[in-house]
């Protein structure tokens, strides 16, 4: 009979294929526990007196990077704080953002919900119906990213936190190295930072957790998370290679953790020839750092036929 390695509980919850170990819950829960804050100690994620704004969108990822952010929070480390963005897709984000507003109560958070319709007089449903639209995650990704950076500014965040996990994170890399994106692949790792003062430092605690043991701390710890998928994911290339890297850890378990870490390696070589260029401007309509004299947002708005309510 299998038995907790740790402490000798029949009730095993997960045997890891890399280590061989086998975990009751508490242990397991304890061991996430451990590895994110040797993450976050690590790559200094957070420093005492830090604001960290999680991006709660109510799914397993950013609620686990809450509950354990939260344990800070406790110990007076940090603040802790929570957005969660309303893209507007019917019969799909309601549930996740009535869990997120659950959690934050539940905690007694500081959160704001939001919207596309709000920010962009748009929101997704709409964009959706619109003739030669860029495609949903496209529109999503970009105006997702200017919430998070305005709101960050606006609870006076000194960090925002994302609930990105080794799957993601590996996936990513391995995405960008295949795409020949290598400025892309600069901007990845633990902490990314900008010289723009606009921009919060983004941080990943979970970035060394597999995605399947997420779920099992979740579920574990008895916390409610939004499982639904989206109506609008669709077959991409970043999908292929997530299929990919999964195939491949069957047969060798450690093979996203070692994509990881050899990236961590070559990530200061890649930062110092490739990192994207800062260009120190705003955008002319929004005034968020821009490249270009409209940023993108505000390129997509403009396509759209409408504007930002600043
Ligand atoms: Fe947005 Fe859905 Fe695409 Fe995710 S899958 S980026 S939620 S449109
Ligand atoms: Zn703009």
């Amino acid at each position: 009979m299998t038995v907790c390695t740790k402490c000798g509980n029949p009730k095993v919850v997960i045997t890891r294929k890399q280590s061989g170990q086998s975990l009751c819950s508490d242990c397991f829960i304890k061991s996430i526990e451990k590895k994110v804050q040797k993450t976050i100690r690590r790559e200094k994620l957070i420093t005492k007196g830090d604001k960290v704004m999680v991006a709660l969108s109510g799914g397993k990822d950013s609620v686990v990077t809450l509950d354990i952010l939260n344990s800070y929070r406790e110990r007076h480390v940090i603040d802790l704080c929570a957005v969660t963005i309303d893209e507007g897709i019917k019969g799909y984000r309601d549930e996740g953002v009535r869990i997120a507003v659950d959690h934050a109560k539940r905690l007694g958070i500081e959160h704001e919900v939001v919207s596309f319709k709000d920010c962009f007089n748009i929101d997704l449903d709409e964009i959706m119906k619109t003739d030669n639209h860029r495609g949903s995650c496209t529109y999503c990704g970009v105006f997702r990213r200017w919430i998070i950076n305005r709101q960050a500014r606006k609870f006076g965040a000194t960090k925002i936190a994302t609930g990105h996990n080794l799957d993601d994170e590996s996936e990513a890399i391995l995405m960008n190295y295949l795409e020949g994106n290598i400025n892309n692949l600069s901007s990845l790792g633990a902490i990314t930072t900008s010289k723009s003062p606009k921009f919060t430092p983004k941080i990943k605690p979970l970035r060394e957790i597999p995605e399947k043991e997420v779920g099992l701390y979740a579920l574990c710890k008895g916390l409610e998370i939004h499982l639904a998928g989206c109506p609008y994911a669709q077959e991409s290339f970043r999908m292929e290679v997530a299929n990919i890297l999964k195939d491949l850890s069957k047969n060798h378990p450690t093979i996203m953790y070692s994509t990881l870490k050899g990236y961590d390696k070559i990530k200061p070589l890649v930062k110092e020839n490739y990192a994207l260029e800062y260009h120190d401007g705003d955008c002319e309509i929004c005034g968020e750092p821009s490249s270009n004299k409209l940023c993108r947002a505000c390129t997509f708005l403009k396509e759209l036929g409408k504007e930002v309510n600043i």
